[in-house]
């Protein structure tokens, strides 16, 4: 399946909205995107300046992912890390085809500017990127790595790129070049979401010498299919709807920035990596994909880490139920649901759970009568079962995610909140229920 039969997929089901007015990619798509964000995916099919429509919001929704994956929304996490599990147990390694769809049209005098590229946020140094799978090989074992990065369009042929520390591709790079050569990559946009829950496996779960591709074949239910590509030796994903080729040039580095981030704030213009497009390769009638900051990336890094929390906090405290990154929470906010079998266990989950994800800083526990998905519902938990005085952890100096801006020099606060009742449950927090009925039934007017 390529983006496009996923897009038809989603419009089968009612999961789709096409936006038919034409739109500038200068802040005004983006400023459309952030009304819709959180239901349906969207395509924008007139986007000024260029001849390609623009698909985003495939993150914001779970339902939206569920559609796509074939399975109920709250087994989507689990799914996922039975996709990361496949690279120790069985991994399927990607497949080259030769004839790629990627390939339809092939441009070795690439212009960026051709390509609708959205200006997101108003104070967002330039049209981004935001979504983009690099693929890249290991400059000494040859080991492939695939991974998503920032990139801001800054000429025809030149992009301003974040190279993260901790990051594969970051080590790759500057083993490249202390050599003093360029890091060969290709940059491949609009492709199966599989192909994305590979790119961002933690490098925890798929260290340096494993292709996380497997993750995708997995997801797909056969191999992942590359093709070779024409001015350098990385293949790229054969069903993509845009590849670049391209490279990371040593000891070069520009302005790149400012970006409105996962964090709902901007990153700062800083001096960073610079990439030299070599070639741009297109399918047939391309459909560009985007991803709008904020909601998509938590949903994604929410998705990544609720089923790897489940399985960590549930070896150390029982009672678990589930385990939910909220959306308004960045991936800051954590719901733990369980009910614990003796008193004070919330609290022991508490610290399990900071223990095994240290961006997160505010969670709160609530019982399995409380529908975690619900914000008033885990609210009410909150104001009714937390007793301020007794039920509220705060730990001090801890290590935190640099985005948030809380947090300096990695350092910050984290805060739990025990929301679930006494056990054994008291009557009085007994809740309130009515029958169930089936509306079909009524004469309604
Ligand atoms: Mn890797």
């Amino acid at each position: 399946m390529d983006l496009k039969d996923c897009l038809k997929k989603l419009a089968d089901n009612g999961r789709l909205a096409h936006i038919k007015t034409e739109v500038d990619p200068y802040h005004e798509l983006a400023g459309i995107a952030a009304k819709f964000e959180g239901g349906k995916v969207l395509q924008f099919d007139k986007v000024k300046g260029s001849e390609y429509p623009v698909t985003t919001g495939w993150w914001w929704n779970r339902d939206n992912l569920a559609c796509l994956f074939d399975c109920e929304t709250e087994k989507l996490s689990f799914k996922f890390a039975d996709a990361v599990a496949s690279l120790r147990s069985n991994p399927v390694a990607p497949i080259v085809v030769e004839d790629a769809p990627a390939h339809y049209e092939y441009q070795d005098e690439p212009d960026l500017t051709k390509i609708p590229v959205p200006t997101h946020a108003l104070k967002d140094g330039g049209p981004y990127f935001s979504n983009c799978i690099v693929i890249a090989k290991d400059p000494d074992t040859g080991v492939r790595n695939t991974s998503i990065h920032r990139m801001m369009v800054t000429g025809k042929n030149r992009l301003g790129l974040l190279l993260d520390v901790g990051r594969h591709l970051r080590d790759y790079y500057e083993r490249a070049e202390a050599k003093g050569e360029a890091l060969e990559i290709t940059i491949n946009n609009g492709v199966h979401p599989a192909y994305y829950v590979a790119a961002i496996t933690p490098s925890a779960a798929c260290p340096i010498d494993m292709d996380e591709l497997a993750v995708a074949s997995y997801l797909l239910g056969e191999p992942a299919r590359l093709a070779k590509s024409r001015t350098v030796d990385v293949e790229c994903i054969a069903d993509a709807q845009m590849v670049m080729e391209a490279e990371i040039l040593p000891y070069v580095r520009e302005p790149e920035g400012p970006f409105g981030e996962v964090s709902g704030y901007y990153a700062k213009q800083e001096d960073r990596w610079v990439i030299n497009v070599k070639a741009i390769s297109l399918a047939k009638d391309p459909v560009i994909h985007m991803l709008h900051p904020g909601r998509e990336v938590w949903n994604s890094v929410g998705l990544g880490v609720e089923s790897n929390l489940y399985q960590t906090i549930s070896r150390q405290v029982p009672g678990l139920k589930k385990v939910y990154m909220t959306h308004g929470g960045s991936h800051y906010g954590l719901i733990l649901q369980m009910d614990p079998p003796k008193n004070g266990m919330a609290k022991n989950a508490i610290l399990a759970a900071f223990a095994a994800f240290p961006p997160l800083q505010m969670l709160r526990v609530v019982n399995s009568d409380v529908n975690i998905y619900d914000a008033e519902d885990v609210e009410r938990a909150m104001v009714t079962r937390c007793d301020p005085a007794k039920d509220v952890i705060i730990i001090q100096n801890a290590f935190c995610h640099e985005l948030n801006p809380t947090v300096v020099d990695n350092i910050g606060a984290k805060i739990g909140f025990d929301c679930t009742y006494p056990v054994p449950k008291p009557e009085r927090y007994d809740k309130i229920s009515y029958q169930e009925v089936d509306l079909a039934n009524y004469e309604i007017e």
